[in-house]
């Protein structure tokens, strides 16, 4: 499928409006109370309290109406529901992993994954952490290691792909821990915690004869692959002409099986999947999905739900949709850039990523800048976002003390068709009326501290 390049003066979104939902506005006086009794932390935000929700991209794209035709469309049988082969079959066809095993979301599917192939004592390789993902390889005995390049760490690298692995870092892991002892490594395109940084096909290809030497798996987490598929054809040599949809069936080629969360690349509110091409792995896994999430075939979804996911994965790897997602992203972060708003380069594919210590550089990394100033932007506009620093990082599993991540970021994540140029430019209007008062805003103390995955619900209060 050759791309539809049109000579144009600007873009316009691939789609119009057929159905709207009313947002809300609040007064400064509200949200002030609102963040308060959120505890500063904007997950416990009530949706109702916020005017544009950059929360996540995470299962808040809005479906097309092939998407909400095929909801009607449900075969809810208990087993084998037609829905679930469409979507088998979409897989296949778009991504080319032989078996496929439902979930009702991402971390479904690598609780599965993590349980069937990591044994106590192993270690796991990854370009980044992902918080659900790290969990998991934890909870199955494992240890997650860190081998991105460093360019990654740091916000102001123009590396056009910052989400490449580092081959020394894992070559010195074989070398420390023998192969016997890495399963796989995990290799995330468009690496959510960098900032939406893509991978190149070059680097993948180096990885892949590596692992193959070592006899090492690569499992992919696939959940933003067609953006950093979009990625390669803009950046990387020899791609330019290639489709998304062919440099996604690239990527996906080059690793031996791929969890993923529906609820972002894929379009749908919820769903996730597991893909193996090793039939032993897919045996297991089928058996341990009948503990955690539901029969093989439908894994904790609603036969309709794996309908919308498959026409969703063919929507998302359709080169006019990518363009216009991404687009939006650099959109909003090119209006920062101009106001010189510190933000992760290069523009990710997701979202934008303030680079919260040059923003608040008189707070330490202890006071929770990236979480203070996502409660201020929210203060300041209605606009909600959310920290990605030291709250999310966790602690040290062994010596219970904070991770500090060189990375203390504020994430405006762009939900997929959802909102248009002029909520963007709302928004711009709104970090920039913050960034010029940055002074005023006081670091947080953390007063409440879930065990796990303690970023979704801390709790704070000015210090
Ligand atoms: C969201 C996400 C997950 C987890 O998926 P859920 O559907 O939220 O459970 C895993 N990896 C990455 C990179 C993600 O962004």
């Amino acid at each position: 499928m050759k791309s539809k390049e049109l000579v144009q003066r600007s873009w316009a979104e691939p789609y119009k409006i057929k159905m709207v939902e009313l947002v809300h506005m609040t007064t400064a006086a509200e949200r002030k109370k609102a963040i308060e009794d959120a505890g500063y932390n904007t997950f416990l935000l009530r949706s109702k309290q916020v005017y544009i929700d950059l929360l996540t991209d995470s299962g808040t794209s809005a479906m097309s109406d092939r998407q909400w035709a095929g909801m009607m469309l449900g075969d809810e049988s208990y087993a084998g529901s037609e829905n679930f082969y469409h979507l088998e079959a979409t897989i296949r066809k778009y991504y080319g992993y032989k078996y496929v095993i439902p979930a009702h979301q991402g971390r479904g599917a690598e609780n599965i994954l993590s349980k069937v192939l990591i044994k106590p004592g192993d270690i796991i390789p990854g370009n980044m952490y992902f918080t659900t993902t790290r969990l998991h390889q934890e909870l199955a005995g494992g240890r997650f290691v860190d081998i991105i390049i460093d360019e990654a760490h740091d916000p102001l690298s123009e590396h056009p792909f910052k989400g490449n692995v580092d081959l020394k870092k894992l070559e010195a892991l074989v070398k420390e821990y023998g192969s016997k002892k890495i399963p796989y490594v995990c290799i995330a395109t468009s690496v959510n915690m960098a900032g939406g940084q893509p991978i190149s096909l070059q680097n993948l290809r180096a990885l892949r004869d590596f692992t193959k030497k070592h006899k090492i798996k690569i499992i992919h987490d696939m959940t933003r692959v067609a953006e950093n598929a979009y990625f390669i054809r803009m950046k990387e040599k020899g791609y330019k002409n290639k489709s998304v949809r062919e440099i996604v069936h690239e990527i996906c080629s080059l690793t031996d099986g791929a969890t993923m969360s529906a609820k972002k690349d894929a379009l749908v509110n919820i769903g996730g999947f597991l893909a193996v091409n090793d039939k032993k792995t897919y045996e297991e896994a089928s058996n341990l999905v009948v503990v955690y999430e539901g029969l093989h075939t439908y894994g904790g979804l609603a036969g309709r739900d794996m309908e919308a996911m498959a026409i969703g994965i063919t929507e998302s790897v359709d080169d006019d949709h990518i363009r216009a997602r991404v687009g939006q992203v650099e959109y909003l972060g090119n209006k920062l850039l101009e106001k010189k708003v510190p933000i992760v380069l290069p523009i990710g594919g997701h979202g934008i990523f303030i680079d919260a210590k040059r923003f608040l550089p008189h707070l330490k990394q202890k006071q929770f800048p990236a979480q203070a100033l996502a409660a201020a932007l929210y203060v300041d506009s209605g606009v909600r976002t959310m920290e990605r620093g030291i709250v999310s990082a966790g602690r040290n599993a062994d010596t219970g003390d904070h991770y500090y991540p060189e990375l203390e970021l504020v994430r405006l994540t762009v939900p997929r068709r959802v909102y248009t140029q002029a909520h963007m430019d709302v928004v711009a209007e709104s970090v920039v009326e913050v960034f010029k008062k940055r002074k005023s805003i006081s670091g947080l103390k953390m007063i409440f501290e879930p065990k796990y995955l303690r970023f979704f619900q801390a709790r704070f209060k000015p210090l």
